[in-house]
C-alpha cells in the first residue's frame, strides 16, 4: 500500500488546559499487516474525558501515553487487509486503535461489532465503554434498588444520559446535574428525568433539597469538585457514592479539590467507591445484550454528538468536552 496515514502523537505534557503545541500533526506510510495481524481504517474515534488523564506522567490504571506516541483513543475501524484467522476486509471493529486514519493489530482487546444491529458511532457511546460504565457503575457499584433517589452529574454526557435512563428502567427517581437550560430540558423531556439541576444558574444545595426531598441513595458523579460536595450533604442513610470521574478537576494545576463534606458518609452510615470500567470487560456481553433491548424497546434513547472531519480535528475536539460543548457521546466521524 501507498496510502499515507495521518496520526496524532503526544508532542509535550499539557500543563492544565490542553494546548495545540502539545500535539505533533504527521503522516508515516499505511502499515501491512503481518499473520496473525489485520489493518483498519478508521471509521469513528472516540473523544473521553480520561484522556486528559492519560497525558500525565503519574501512576493510574493505565500507563501515561509517552511523549512521542501515537494518542491513545478507542475507535472503529474497517478492515482493509487482514490475515487474521478472526477477520476479515469490510469488517468492523472496536479496540483502543489510538487517533491515526490507518491502525495495525493483533486482534488482542478488540470486538467485531455489526452495523446492522446499531449505528457504528453507538459501539463506542452507549454500546460500548460509556454504556458499560453507567451499567455497571450504577448497578453493580452503586447496587441500585428500586424506588430509590438517584442523582448523576454531568448528566447529558455520555455516561450521564445512560445512567438517568437505566436509572427510570429500574423504577428509580432520578435527578440529573448538567450545565445550561438546553441540556436541563432534554433530560426532564426526551430522557424522561425526574427533575435536572443547572449547576451554572442554580444553588445546586438548595436544588437538591427541593428535588431529593427524601435525600440522594444513590450518587453517581461524574464531576467532582463542589458539585460533589454538595450532593454528599443530601445523603439519605446507606448512601452510595459512586465514583465514577471528576472532569471538573482533570486539568488542574494544584491539587485535586477533594470532598470537605465527607464526613456525611459517618453520619449517614454510606460509602463512597471508585472503579474501572475495564474490570467488567468480562461482563459487557451481558450489560450489551440487556442495553441493546431497552434501546431497542425504546426505552433508553440514544444521545450522539457526531463531529465530521479528520484526526487532525482531534484536539480542538477533545476540548469540547472540557467546555461542555457536547451533548451525548462525542464522536468524530472520519471521512
Ligand atoms: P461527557 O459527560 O460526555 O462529557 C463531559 C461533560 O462534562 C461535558 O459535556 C460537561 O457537561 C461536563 N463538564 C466539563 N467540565 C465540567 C466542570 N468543570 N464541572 C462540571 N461539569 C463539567 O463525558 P463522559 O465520557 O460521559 O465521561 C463522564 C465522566 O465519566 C468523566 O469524568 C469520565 O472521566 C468518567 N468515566 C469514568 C469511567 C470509569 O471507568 N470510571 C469510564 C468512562 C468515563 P456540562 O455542560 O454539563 O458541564
Amino acid at each position: 500500500m501507498t496510502a499515507v496515514n495521518r496520526q496524532i502523537r503526544l508532542a509535550r505534557r499539557p500543563v492544565g488546559e490542553v494546548r495545540a503545541e502539545d500535539w505533533t500533526h504527521g503522516s508515516e506510510a499505511v502499515p501491512t499487516a503481518g499473520e496473525g495481524e489485520f489493518v483498519g481504517r478508521t471509521r469513528y474515534l472516540s473523544l473521553d474525558p480520561a484522556m486528559r488523564g492519560w497525558l500525565d506522567d503519574r501512576p493510574s490504571y493505565l500507563p501515561p501515553v509517552g511523549i512521542g506516541e501515537v494518542m491513545r483513543a478507542g475507535s472503529v475501524v474497517e478492515v482493509v487487509e487482514s490475515r487474521h484467522p478472526k477477520y476479515r476486509v469490510g469488517d468492523h471493529v472496536v479496540g483502543t486503535f489510538g487517533v491515526q486514519e490507518y491502525a495495525l493489530s493483533d486482534g488482542r482487546g478488540t470486538l467485531k461489532v455489526d452495523p446492522a444491529l446499531a449505528p457504528l458511532s453507538t459501539y463506542l457511546g452507549a454500546l460500548g465503554m460509556p454504556g458499560m460504565t453507567a451499567y455497571f457503575g450504577l448497578l453493580d457499584v452503586g447496587a441500585l434498588k428500586e424506588g430509590e433517589t438517584v442523582v448523576v452529574s454531568g448528566a447529558a454526557g455520555a455516561v450521564g444520559t445512560m445512567v438517568g435512563q437505566i436509572a427510570k428502567v429500574k423504577g428509580c427517581r432520578v435527578v440529573g446535574i448538567a450545565g445550561g437550560p438546553d441540556k436541563c430540558a432534554l433530560l426532564t423531556g426526551e430522557l424522561g428525568f425526574d427533575a435536572a439541576i443547572d449547576y451554572r444558574a442554580e444553588d445546586v444545595r438548595k436544588a437538591l433539597r427541593t428535588h431529593a426531598p427524601d435525600g440522594i441513595d444513590v450518587y453517581f458523579d461524574n464531576v467532582g469538585g463542589e458539585i460533589l460536595d454538595a450532593a454528599l450533604t443530601r445523603l439519605a442513610m446507606h448512601a452510595r457514592v459512586v465514583v465514577c470521574g471528576a472532569i471538573s478537576q482533570y486539568n488542574n494545576e494544584t491539587a485535586v479539590q477533594g470532598p470537605s463534606n465527607y464526613l456525611s458518609l459517618l453520619v449517614r452510615r454510606a460509602r463512597m467507591e471508585g472503579f474501572v470500567v475495564f474490570d467488567y470487560a468480562r461482563r459487557y456481553p451481558e450489560a450489551a445484550k440487556e442495553l441493546a433491548g431497552w434501546i431497542g424497546a425504546g426505552r433508553i434513547k440514544v444521545k450522539e454528538h457526531v463531529l465530521d472531519g479528520g484526526v487532525d480535528d482531534f484536539p480542538a475536539a477533545l476540548g469540547m468536552l472540557f467546555r461542555g460543548e457536547n451533548t451525548g457521546k462525542l464522536v468524530l466521524r472520519l471521512a
